[in-house]
């Protein structure tokens, strides 16, 4: 190797004799640098993809999408009913659409006069057309730094997922409309896997889909659920909450922020440990994903 002869031609003479020893430690430094980058490759990963949560992280589909839907629902049917961002945000303790109206019939309305196993579907039915009305007129805008984000991975070359248990046809209209599916190289949505998330079976099918390991990609999440979900299939995941989620434990994220930010409105870091100008950007995104994950299942 480069040192060994170096190290003999040094060996020449009086003034080679120390000269040998200078050849040497640099040869010294030379094998710890090629240590070092061994190590490194061995270690280090690149960023290939990012996979995204949809509802939730791409928009605010609970309070600014079905939460607006249930109230044209009810004002539809003349129910002076209106579901406020607070008053939702409890109704979100309980799931499924049908289960939560009774909810609210039962906690606030309980001497309604009505048929409610013939009202709660209608009612239902209507907020479903609504919501995906909302979804196809672009009334549901993306969350800050989204686009921006998207849009700088598909042109860089960073492949796209998605990976939502909402129903497809919703994901869909979503991206349609503020973003284009043709970037996205796996869209998994509904009832592609058996088990919804918390279980991590839907980051398991979009990175066989993707042939990619976990070290490769990072995940986009905005609850406690999802971030299970993704850190159970050996994911880094960053969260970005909202009034919703706030409360709720993301002791396992890589970075929890406010949002992704914007030049002109920057994040707010709620957890993590970086020097960063405050918007989420590939380059940040290099930088969580440069080591191995810790966090195995
Ligand atoms: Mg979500």
């Amino acid at each position: 190797m480069a040192v060994g002869s170096r190290g003999g031609r040094g060996g020449r003479g009086g003034r080679g004799g120390r000269g040998s020893r200078e050849w040497g430690v640099w040869g010294e430094n030379i094998n710890l640098i090629n240590l070092f980058n061994t190590f490194n490759q061995l270690i280090m990963r690149e960023l290939k993809a990012l996979i995204f949560d949809v509802d939730g992280t791409l928009a605010e589909t609970e309070r600014d999408g079905h939460r607006i839907a249930f109230n044209r629902a009810f004002a539809e049917v003349n129910l002076n009913w209106n579901w406020s961002e607070t008053v939702y945000g409890e109704l979100l303790e309980i799931s499924g659409g049908k289960e939560r109206i009774r909810y609210y019939l039962q906690q606030y309305n309980p001497d309604l006069i009505e048929d409610l196993d013939s009202l709660i579907p209608q009612l239902h039915q209507a907020k479903t057309n609504h919501y995906r009305n909302l979804l196809s007129s672009g009334e549901i805008q993306l969350r800050l730094g989204v686009k921006r984000l998207i849009e700088e991975a598909h042109q860089k070359g960073i492949k796209l997922a998605i990976a939502t248990t909402s129903a497809l046809p919703n994901a869909l209209a979503l991206i349609e409309k503020h973003l284009n599916p043709e970037w996205f190289e796996v869209i998994a949505a509904g009832d592609i896997v058996p088990n919804k998330k918390p279980a991590p079976d839907i980051y398991k099918y979009v990175l066989n889909e993707m042939k990619l390991s976990p070290d490769e990609c990072l995940v986009f999440e905005d609850s406690f659920h999802g971030l299970q979900a993704a850190s159970d299939a050996g994911l880094k995941t960053v969260v970005t909450l909202h009034d919703y989620t706030k409360n709720q434990d993301f002791s396992l994220a890589s970075l929890v922020l406010n949002h992704l930010g914007e030049p002109n409105n920057t994040f707010k870091i709620i957890k993590g440990d970086i020097n960063n100008k405050g918007y989420f950007d590939l380059d940040l995104g290099k930088k969580l994903t440069k080591y191995r994950t810790k966090y195995t299942k």
